[in-house]
């Protein structure tokens, strides 16, 4: 059943209002009044965001943790599909082959059924002579998985089909979105002065990146993706224009959300939203955004968050997004996730 709290119940509110003002029957909703539901589930310290459309159709980026939280993380991730009330995804996008990203997959198989399955290509880590190399996974069980469904490698530029979303992929496998966005490609004054930083070999500058536009509102979240990808991506124009809603990108790691991207994604106004960083490592949010974000709960440029978020409440942080306003980001108070 479906938990209403205080804010789901401003949004609802507004939704009715809206439908009426459109000269809508009664109170119920058509798909085009519905907002768009994100819900950034708490996976510790990996990344998994689920995105819920109007017309139920579903969204799946990354799949938090392997191991032993890979039980865990998935468990979270079926919680706040039962939240939305889904049954499938219905897309998965993999940014990129690190375990925090990809680790839950096997998991989350098992409790929903995935349609299609999105990375950049098969995993490209430089192995470390230090590690002994467990079994690739994007070249092993992946393909198992994918084999009950379809399989997409996303190419910048590509779209997602995905109803009532403008879903663009604007990074892959390194390579970064060539023509701007609609109504983007303006020159990025944040770039002044900002150097390239050392070559990343990594998966992570491989990561897959998406700008999603639902009416007036666009959100930006690109994984990993670090610091000399964001500059190719934004320097010297801006090829994604703003944003209302920034998901963190890498952790909140200061070798990515560089000044030409998180500056010029929120030059006008924005809200960040970051993920939660496993037990003991620093979460250390660069300078320049440092007064704008918090994670879970998202907080409008400017305003403090005014928030310290304890563990075990924080598995289901949904944000309701209304396709008619710019600057509608609410975030529905939080609830508890039901497991632990
Ligand atoms: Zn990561
Ligand atoms: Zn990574």
């Amino acid at each position: 059943m479906r938990r209403h709290t205080f804010l789901g119940a401003v949004t609802a509110a507004g939704v009715v209002a809206t439908a009426l003002a459109l000269g809508a029957p009664g109170f119920a909703q058509s798909s085009a009044q519905r907002p768009l539901q994100i819900y950034v589930v708490d996976v510790e310290g990996g990344n998994a965001v689920l995105y819920v459309t109007p017309s139920g159709e579903t969204v799946l980026i990354d799949t938090g943790n392997a191991g032993a939280a890979a039980v865990r993380d998935a468990d979270r991730i079926a919680a706040a599909a039962k939240d939305a009330g889904v049954t499938r995804i219905d897309h998965l996008i993999t940014t990129h082959w690190h375990g925090d990203h990809f680790g839950g997959m096997e998991e989350v198989v098992k409790r929903l059924p995935i349609k299609q399955f999105v990375d950049h290509g098969p995993n490209e880590q430089p192995p470390n002579p230090q590690q002994p190399q467990a079994p690739d996974f994007s070249r092993t069980t992946y393909p198992m998985l994918y084999a009950a469904g379809t399989h997409m490698i996303a190419k910048p530029g590509d779209k997602l089909a995905v109803a009532g979303l403008d879903w663009r992929i604007v990074t892959s496998n390194g390579d970064v979105l060539k023509t701007p966005l609609a109504g983007a490609g303006r020159p990025n004054a944040a770039c002044a002065g900002v150097q390239p930083q050392d070559p990343d070999a990594s998966e992570n500058a491989r990561s897959v990146g998406s700008a999603i536009t639902f009416g007036k509102f666009r959100v930006v979240q690109l994984g990993d993706l670090t610091w000399n990808k964001e500059l190719e991506l934004m320097c010297p124009n801006n090829r994604l224009g703003t944003a209302d809603l920034f998901i963190i990108s890498h952790h909140g790691l200061a070798i990515s959300n560089s000044p030409p991207l998180v500056h010029a994604l929120l030059s006008l106004q924005g809200v960040l939203l970051g993920s939660k960083p496993s037990t003991g490592q620093a979460f250390e949010l660069p300078s320049q955004v440092s007064a704008t974000s918090h994670w879970p709960v998202s907080a409008r440029q400017g305003v403090p968050p005014g928030c310290t978020p304890s563990a075990g409440q924080l598995a289901l942080a949904p944000v309701h997004v209304s396709a008619l306003s710019q600057t509608s980001v609410e975030p529905r108070q939080r609830v508890p996730a039901g497991v632990s």
